[in-house]
C-alpha cells in the first residue's frame, strides 16, 4: 500500500507538488492522469525516494519513504536505507531502461543476483518465469536491440517482477511505443492487475484507465484536483479543468 500525505515537494523556487494526498491500497490499480508538467512523474519519483520531498509523508507498506523517525524528529534515510527500500518497488519509465549490452535473461538476473544476492540458478528460474508471464519465453537469449518497443517494455516489466515488488510504479509504459504495439504492453499490465499486484499507472490510455482502473486521479499544476472511480472522474467529471483535459486527450 501507498499512503501520501500533505506532499510538497520544490526545485529551487519552483513548487511542483503541493499538499498532495494519495492512497493505494494493497491490491488497488490507480491511474493517475493530467496534462504535461503537471508533476505525475515527480510523484512517482518521490514514491521511489529518487527525490526528496519538502513536506508531507510517503509511506509504503507502513514504512516511511526518504526519512526514518528518531524520537519526535524525521532524518534522511542513509544512502544504504534507501537501496534497501527501494528493492520492493518496481519502477517502469516511458524508455525502456534495458542495459543493452546483455542479454535478456541476463537482464533479469542482474540485480536479484548483486541487489538480493539470489543464488544465480534461482535467480534464473525467477527470470523465466516472469518472461513466460509476459509472453516472451523464447527471447531470453536475444539483445535488447533485437527486440520490437512493445517486447523490451514487457521486459523491462520482467525486470522489474524479478525483484518481487509489492508495488509497481508505471510511467507513461506506453507513450513511446509505435500504435501497433501498445496493446500488447497493456495487457501484461491488466495481467498484474488481475494478479492482484499494487499498481500506480501514469498514462494518458483512458480507455485503459476506465477497464482496468480501481480510481483514476486527475492532477493538475502540482495538485490533486480530483479523484474517484473511472465512472466519476472520467465520464461524469466534477472540475471544468478535468474536463478539458478529457476533451483533449479522449
Ligand atoms: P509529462 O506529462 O510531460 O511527463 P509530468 O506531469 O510528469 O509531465 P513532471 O515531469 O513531474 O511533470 O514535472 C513537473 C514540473 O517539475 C515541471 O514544471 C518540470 O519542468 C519540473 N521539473 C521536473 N523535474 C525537474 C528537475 N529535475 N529540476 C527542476 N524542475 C523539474
Ligand atoms: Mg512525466
Amino acid at each position: 500500500a501507498v499512503e501520501i500525505r500533505g506532499v510538497h515537494k520544490l526545485y529551487g523556487a519552483l513548487h511542483v507538488l503541493h499538499e498532495v494526498d494519495l492512497t493505494v491500497a494493497p491490491a488497488q490499480v490507480v491511474c493517475l492522469i493530467g496534462p504535461s508538467g503537471s508533476g505525475k512523474s515527480t510523484l512517482l519519483r518521490c514514491i521511489n525516494n529518487l527525490e526528496k520531498i519538502q513536506a508531507g509523508t510517503i509511506l509504503v507498506d507502513g514504512q516511511l519513504v526518504g526519512y526514518r523517525r528518531s524520537g519526535p524528529d524525521l532524518v534522511e534515510t542513509t544512502h544504504r536505507e534507501t537501496c534497501r527500500a527501494r528493492q520492493h518497488i518496481g519502477m517502469v519509465f516511458q524508455r525502456f531502461n534495458l542495459f543493452h549490452h546483455l542479454t535478456v535473461l541476463q537482464n533479469l538476473i542482474e540485480a536479484p543476483t548483486h541487489v538480493q544476492r539470489v543464488p544465480k540458478g534461482e535467480a534464473i528460474e525467477r527470470a523465466r518465469t516472469m518472461l513466460a508471464r509476459v509472453g516472451l519465453a523464447d527471447k531470453q537469449a536475444n539483445y535488447p536491440a533485437q527486440l520490437s518497443g512493445g517486447q523490451q517494455q514487457r521486459v523491462a516489466i520482467a525486470r522489474a517482477l524479478c525483484m518481487r515488488p509489492k508495488l509497481m510504479l508505471f510511467d507513461e509504459p506506453t507513450s513511446a511505443l509505435d500504435p501497433e504495439l501498445v496493446g500488447e504492453v497493456l495487457d501484461v499490465l491488466r495481467d498484474l492487475a488481475d494478479q492482484a499486484m499494487t499498481m500506480l499507472v501514469v498514462t494518458h490510455e483512458i480507455g485503459f484507465a476506465r477497464q482496468v482502473a480501481d480510481r483514476v486521479v486527475f492532477m493538475d499544476q502540482g495538485r490533486i484536483v480530483e479523484q474517484g472511480t473511472p465512472a466519476q472522474v472520467l465520464d461524469d467529471p466534477r472540475h471544468e479543468r478535468t474536463r478539458r483535459f478529457l476533451e483533449r486527450v479522449g
